[in-house]
């Protein structure tokens, strides 16, 4: 057995030497050692299974990814001054997977950054046009520019709040059959910032949103958006992160599926399969207009993060991943709708391929969010050994997002471990917990109270909780 320190030791030194607000999921964090497909190992070799990570896209450790990325590195590994076929063929391998015109990349670091970088590129299409609009409970990122574009932060604690160029979106709620029009919303927003004097030059939005609950877009949702956006000068920019690469299932983007045509894609996640990267699609003429200053990134598109990007892509299509995903999707549907028949607290399935959501209210009748449920049951499924994840605007989705090797089996494990939870029972104080849910009160006002409620948890269990997309 290889030799760990100890928990303790460990958590210590993360305590004093890694920023305090650098969370850590559980109360009680998990001291992961070792991955492998969808499963993760503690530093007691105690295997977990792993419903989350949307990263390790292909499954953690992947041997083919590994083995492509370390080559690389034994090789070369530059920035992309230089001429060299293994990126530019992951150029012309991922842009292919894209409609026309989208055939251009450019190379970044994160997600993050593909969505500040989309940013200057929308605002070099709109010159003079400085606002933005967005989706309520939105998050794009980590930088100065995109934290403003992410209330899912800046409505939270230390955030600074919605910013005058800003333009938020309600999020649509199929469940509770609530937002769902979109060209209303479009012109809502549009008129606003025209109110304040300003113009649109971007419109971001998650093509199924993630941190809005595993939302899918009612149909032709995208498509009145984008028109009247486009009518206002304004690029469409798909933020496809979190649900890109064919993680859909029925298709391999999942603006797809919304039938739209974006003008700016942004990647990240899933990209390299844990090798930190991300891109930004978009047509020749947006790049050019982009053109006037020089691009340059000094880790963005260098030679291992092509080779770890062709790698992904190439398992992805060998292992007909996209397809597994629809089909491993669907048989969990299938198979959660009798839970959710049999389980009052579960209110709504949602979702395509392997981005599920599991909404958890208080009773179906009333639909109200049950937050502290929806952690209850979370934790009570780590103690089987299964680890999820809750999010949305009231924190009571569970969401699905495993590695896409995620098999049938998995599926039946995560299903028993979720049945045999639920058939435990979930205390009614804590189905209640959350009395400051009123219909009324804004998404934003609520999120603050959770936080602040989690924050408190936090500090009472000395470990974390779970507020990272
Ligand atoms: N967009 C979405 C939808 C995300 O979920 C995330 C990360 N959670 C980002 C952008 C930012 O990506 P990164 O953390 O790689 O910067």
């Amino acid at each position: 057995k290889e030799h760990h320190l100890p928990f303790e030791e460990v958590l210590a030194k993360r305590r004093a030497h890694i920023g305090p607000n650098t969370t850590l999921n559980y109360r009680k964090p998990l001291h992961i050692v070792r991955g492998e497909g969808c499963h993760l190992y503690d530093a007691d070799g105690v295997e977990y299974l792993d419903c989350v990570n949307n990263v390790a896209h292909v499954g953690h450790c992947n041997s083919k990814v590994v083995s492509a990325i370390s080559k690389q590195l034994a090789t070369l590994n530059t920035n992309c001054r230089y001429l060299h076929e293994g990126l530019c063929t992951y150029a012309e391998a991922l842009t292919a997977t894209f409609p026309e015109p989208l055939s251009v990349t450019y190379f970044v670091n994160s997600g993050s950054e593909a969505n500040d970088l989309a940013l200057r590129i929308a605002s070099c299409a709109a010159p003079g046009a400085t606002h933005v609009a967005i989706m309520a409970g939105a998050y794009h990122g980590h930088t100065k520019a995109i934290i403003d574009l992410s209330p899912y932060k800046y409505d939270g604690p230390g955030g600074e709040g919605q910013q005058p160029h800003v333009h938020v979106l309600p999020c649509p709620d199929p469940y509770r059959g609530e937002h769902l029009d979109g060209r209303k919303a479009a012109k809502a927003a549009i008129a606003e910032a025209h109110a304040d004097g300003g113009r649109i030059c971007a419109f971001f939005c998650e093509s199924v949103l993630s941190c809005g609950g595993q939302i899918i877009l009612p149909e032709r949702y995208l498509e009145e958006v984008y028109e009247e956006m486009r009518a206002e000068g304004a690029l469409c920019v798909a933020d496809e992160v979190q649900c890109g690469f064919g993680r859909h299932g029925s298709h391999f983007w999942a603006f797809e599926e919304q039938r739209v045509v974006p003008d700016v894609v942004t990647l990240g996640k899933p990209i390299g399969n844990g090798f930190p990267m991300g891109a930004v699609v978009l047509s020749p003429k947006h790049a050019k207009t982009f053109s006037a200053m020089e691009y340059f990134n000094t880790y963005g598109g260098c030679t291992a993060a092509g080779a770890a990007g062709m790698a992904v892509l190439k398992v992805l299509q060998e292992e007909r991943l996209q397809e597994h995903a629809h089909r491993v999707g669907e048989y969990l549907l299938s198979k959660l709708a009798p839970i959710k028949q049999e389980c009052d607290c579960i209110g709504d399935i949602r979702g395509s391929g392997l981005m599920l959501g599991v909404e958890v209210v208080q009773s179906t009748e009333s639909k109200k969010p049950a937050p502290a449920a929806a952690a209850h049951i979370k934790e009570a499924m780590l103690r089987h050994r299964v680890l999820m994840t809750v999010d949305g605007p009231h924190a009571n989705v569970l969401k699905l997002k495993p590695p896409m090797v995620f098999a049938e089996p998995d599926a039946d494990r995560m299903l028993a471990v979720l049945k045999q939870v639920l058939q435990e029972g979930i205390p009614q104080a804590v189905l209640e917990a959350d009395t400051a849910w009123e219909p009324a009160l804004p998404v934003r006002e609520l999120r603050k109270l959770q936080l602040q409620g989690q924050h408190a948890a936090q500090k009472q269990h000395g470990g974390n909780c779970d507020t990272a997309p």
